[in-house]
């Protein structure tokens, strides 16, 4: 009886070592990469330094989620060969051979060039149901996506020149 219990014993610190040894081999040091494809989290800005990079019209549509007046954007009626960049991180977030013209007054896109580039937020705001479209590396408001779009998504993105940057293809 007596063997039993320290057979016992034995076995469940046994155990505890195992799993000790399982934290330690945990991949926290710094050489840990994350992979290409993963969206990679700018640095954390603070608002006012986001203000000075941006200048507060761009910021008060990308960090404050406000609205650009419509066809009052300089990519409302541009018809570049090339991609659209977040105005405020780069990150690629539409080909010029998605966009159309909705009529809406803002650039409009029925796809975003890549899945993860966007998030999509439930936004309720003046009494309506939409859904916000971010730029998924620096939060950044770009505007809204509509289930009303052309074919082959039926989807239209609605976003706000201020929120882009144009790149013409080389
Ligand atoms: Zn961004």
């Amino acid at each position: 009886m007596k063997y039993i219990f320290v057979i016992l014993i034995l076995a469940s610190s046994f155990g505890s070592m195992v799993h000790a040894q399982k934290a330690e081999q945990k991949p926290e040091d710094a050489t840990y990469q994350a992979p290409d494809n993963m969206i990679k989290k700018i640095e954390q800005k603070t608002e006012a330094e986001w203000l000075e990079e941006l200048g507060p019209e761009k910021y008060k549509i990308l960090r404050q989620c406000s609205t650009e007046p419509p066809f009052t954007g300089k990519y409302n009626n541009f018809k570049g060969v090339g991609n659209y960049v977040c105005a405020a991180c780069g990150n690629v977030l539409f080909s010029s051979e998605t966009k159309f013209d909705s009529g809406s007054g803002w650039p409009s896109f029925f796809a975003a060039v890549e899945k993860g580039k966007i998030k999509e937020i439930l936004d309720t705001s003046f009494g309506m149901t939409r859904t916000e479209i971010k730029c998924a590396q620096c939060d950044g408001h770009l505007g809204h996506v509509f289930t009303d779009g052309p074919k082959p998504t039926g989807l239209r993105y609605c976003v706000n020149s201020a929120s882009l940057d144009f790149v013409p293809k080389e």
